[in-house]
C-alpha cells in the first residue's frame, strides 16, 4: 500500500511572539509533527547549537546551496540569509511524516505557491506594544536591532492576510490549544 503524504505545517509569527516555546511545546506533545532546520548565515546566539537550532554556515556556502538549486525556499531576513532543504521536506513527505517549517513570510508565500495545500499558519502578538516590551525583556538585541524587528513586524501583520490561518499568542496554553486544533482539524 502506498504511504499516504504527509501535510507541510508553514509557521511564521513575529519575532518576541513566543513561536519557539510554542513549537516546542507542540512537538513534544504531538510526536507525530517534525520540525525542520533551516540553514542561516547568521550567528549562533547563545546556546544554539549547529544542527540543532540551526545549521550554521557561511554566505558563500549559502549561496552555492542556492545556485544548485538545494532550498525548496528561502529569504534574507535582518540582513541574513535562511533557508529549507527541499530534499529533506520531500524525503519527508513521502514517508507519509507531517512537517513543520517555522519560517518568515517571504519563504512561507514561496512554499504555498510550490506546495498548494501546504496550510500557512501566522501567530500574532497581542498588541505591536505589548511586543516591544517582550523583545526589550529579551535583552538580547541592541536598539537598531529591536528597531528593525518592530518594522518588520508591521509588514508581517500585513502579510498575515495571506495566511489560512492565525493564532494570536497573548496566552501559551490557549495558543497551543488553538493551534493544535487547527492542525489536528488537517491531519486526522
Ligand atoms: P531568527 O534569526 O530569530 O532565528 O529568525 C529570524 C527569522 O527567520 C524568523 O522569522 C524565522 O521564522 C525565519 N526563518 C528561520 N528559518 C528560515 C528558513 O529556512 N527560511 C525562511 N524563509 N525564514 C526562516
Amino acid at each position: 500500500m502506498e504511504t499516504k503524504k504527509g501535510k507541510l505545517f508553514v509557521i511564521s509569527g513575529s519575532s518576541g511572539v513566543g513561536k519557539g516555546t510554542l513549537l516546542k511545546q507542540l512537538v513534544q506533545k504531538n510526536p507525530d509533527l517534525e520540525i525542520s532546520i533551516s540553514a542561516t548565515t547568521r550567528n549562533p546566539r547563545p546556546g544554539e547549537i549547529d544542527g540543532v537550532n540551526y545549521f550554521f554556515i557561511t554566505e558563500t556556502e549559502f549561496l552555492k546551496e542556492v545556485k544548485n538549486g538545494e532550498f525548496l525556499e528561502w529569504a534574507e531576513f535582518n540582513g541574513n540569509y535562511y533557508g529549507t532543504k527541499q530534499a529533506w521536506v520531500e524525503r519527508n513527505l513521502n514517508k507519509g511524516k507531517n512537517l513543520i517549517l517555522e519560517i518568515e513570510t517571504n519563504g512561507a508565500l514561496q512554499i504555498k505557491k510550490k506546495i498548494p495545500d501546504s496550510v500557512l499558519i501566522f501567530i500574532l502578538p497581542p498588541s505591536l506594544e505589548e511586543l516591544e516590551h517582550r523583545l526589550r525583556g529579551r535583552n538580547t538585541e541592541d536598539e537598531e536591532t529591536i528597531q528593525g524587528r518592530l518594522h518588520e513586524v508591521r509588514r508581517e501583520i500585513e502579510c498575515s492576510k495571506n495566511y489560512d490561518y492565525t493564532v494570536v499568542n497573548d496566552d501559551l496554553d490557549k495558543a497551543l490549544k488553538e493551534l493544535e486544533k487547527i492542525i489536528k482539524s488537517i491531519i486526522h
